[in-house]
């Protein structure tokens, strides 16, 4: 890779140097490791920093929420405490994923208060930190509606408005929601639209709510190289249990299996979990807090297979990801290539096993045309079992009943762990993601360790209190 600035100091097209950005906000970037702008960037912050109305196509992982974040915190004034951006997202893990990103850019300035309104949450809480003054709001278009509609939030400062992930928030049914926060924002503010495709709900919206907007492109991504996909021909009766061959034969330790109905997604888990797999399902109808403990246990490698459909696996980022499983074909060859662009991230290679039936072959042809690349084709019976044993992940989340609201911090949950007091002190090797949420906190620690680590933090204190602590195990899902 080429460094964006040379030692002479001379900025290359990609460097941000080029942006009318401030000195601040150019030594942050440079030290979050920032060194150019992505493709997405390069193309949307010249028109979004100019104040226009911006279109822009990006999917997770191309920079996007960077693209928008710098527009509006360049216009953002840290000394009037008004909502002066907010940022409308399909579901509550992307807003906290944006605004963990927000924050981060925001670093360079004086303290810019962000605040995260989605619903699962109480009200009383996110109306206690709206008065106390947020300059920019993230969240989801039905829990930012009810505070509009109680008086909570007020939108007469507001310049910038995003709305993130658009195709996916009109897949949910949120058009009438996003018209209805559209309507209450000032007219003449800025609004950036970032989707991965252009359903025709996009043209309307941008129609009713856009002025003149620009839109930029950049090319669909190409199936990285570092991907391998492999296509098996399955029938209706053998689709299921192929999933289970699979697993045995390739041993990922992370698995994201898509399935296009929810139907299919919980008959895979019975399925699975019987041939003592752990695998979970992720699907629209979880409560909140059954699909934080879901992902919380996917994202830290405990649980060994998700099975999801495409909607609930939106927003979903899990950066070691050893293989994609298209349990069905789905129809549309983008939804495609997001699915396996989820596996092979960040340099390391990927598997993208798909199993299609006669009727699907239609399908898979459509693919091809997309990819430019011909599928790929192999045998059932080619699948024998490897490794021994059963398949396990490597990691067991315990659960500590208290988080955020008890004020809880990674930093006191590794303390306890590492500490030699009341049991054996545990190694960073053995402890895995610390993930504190507003009630409770998930920790991974290594399988073989994991009962006894239970046991020490059930007996210690976390933070100079006594804990409640349970190990998560299928029987709890
Ligand atoms: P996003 O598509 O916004 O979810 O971003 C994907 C990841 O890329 C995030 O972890 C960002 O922190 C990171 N990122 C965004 N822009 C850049 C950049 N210009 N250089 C390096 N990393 C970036």
């Amino acid at each position: 890779m080429t460094p964006s600035n040379t030692a002479a100091g001379t900025p290359t097209p990609n460097s941000f140097a080029a942006l009318p950005l401030t000195p601040a906000t150019l030594a942050n970037l440079q030290q979050l490791g920032y060194q150019e702008m992505t493709p997405i960037q390069a193309a949307s912050l010249p028109v979004a920093l100019a104040g226009k109305d911006l279109i822009a196509q990006a999917q997770t992982g191309s920079g996007k929420t960077a693209a928008f974040a710098l527009a509006l915190l360049a216009k953002l004034n840290p000394r009037w405490f008004a909502v002066q951006a907010m940022v409308l997202c399909p579901t509550r893990e992307l807003a906290d994923q944006v605004a963990v990103e927000i924050r981060r850019l925001a670093r360079a300035q004086d303290n810019i208060k962000v605040i995260t309104l989605c619903g699962g949450i109480a009200l009383r809480g996110q109306r206690a930190s709206l008065e106390n003054g947020a300059h920019i709001v993230v969240g989801t278009p039905g829990r930012i509606m009810d505070h509009l509609e109680r008086g909570y939030l007020t939108l007469e400062g507001l310049n910038t408005l995003v709305l993130d992930e658009a195709d996916r928030m009109l897949d949910m049914g949120f058009f009438d929601d996003i018209a209805t926060v559209a309507r209450q924002c000032p007219p003449a503010r800025q609004t950036l639209l970032f989707s991965a495709t252009y359903p025709e709900g996009i043209e309307k919206l941008a129609r009713q709510f856009m002025r003149e907007p620009q839109r930029v492109e950049v090319a669909p991504p190409k199936t990285e190289r570092l991907i391998e996909q492999r296509f098996y021909e399955v029938t209706r009766s053998n689709r299921l249990q192929t999933v289970g061959a699979l697993l045995r034969h390739f041993r990922p330790v992370s698995t994201l299996a898509f399935c296009n109905t929810k139907q299919q997604c919980k008959d895979l888990v019975t399925l699975l979990q019987a041939e003592g797999f752990y695998a979970l399902a992720l699907y629209g109808e979880l409560e909140q807090r059954e699909r934080d403990q879901v992902l919380a246990q996917f994202a830290n490698r405990s649980c060994s297979v998700l099975v999801a459909t495409d909607v609930a696996s939106r927003g979903l980022d899990i950066t070691q990801l050893e293989a994609v499983i298209n349990v069905d074909i789905t129809p549309d060859p983008e939804v495609h290539v997001h699915r396996i662009g989820r596996t092979g991230r960040a340099g390391a290679s990927g598997l993208a096993l798909s199993l299609a039936s006669m009727n699907e072959m239609g399908a898979v042809g459509k693919i091809e045309q997309y990819q430019g690349n011909p599928s790929v084709w192999f045998q059932l019976d080619e699948l024998t079992p490897t490794g021994t044993g059963p398949l396990q992940p490597p990691m067991v989340t315990l659960q500590i009943l208290g988080g955020r609201k008890e004020k809880i911090r990674p930093g006191d949950v590794l303390g306890a762990l590492t500490s030699t007091e009341g049991g054996p002190a545990y190694t960073r090797e053995q402890i895995g993601k610390i993930q504190v949420t507003e009630f409770c906190t998930f920790v991974a620690v290594a399988r073989d360790v994991a009962a006894q680590a239970c046991a020490k933090l059930n007996a210690g204190k976390v933070k100079g209190k006594s804990v409640k602590v349970r190990l998560l195990s299928l029987a709890d899902q």
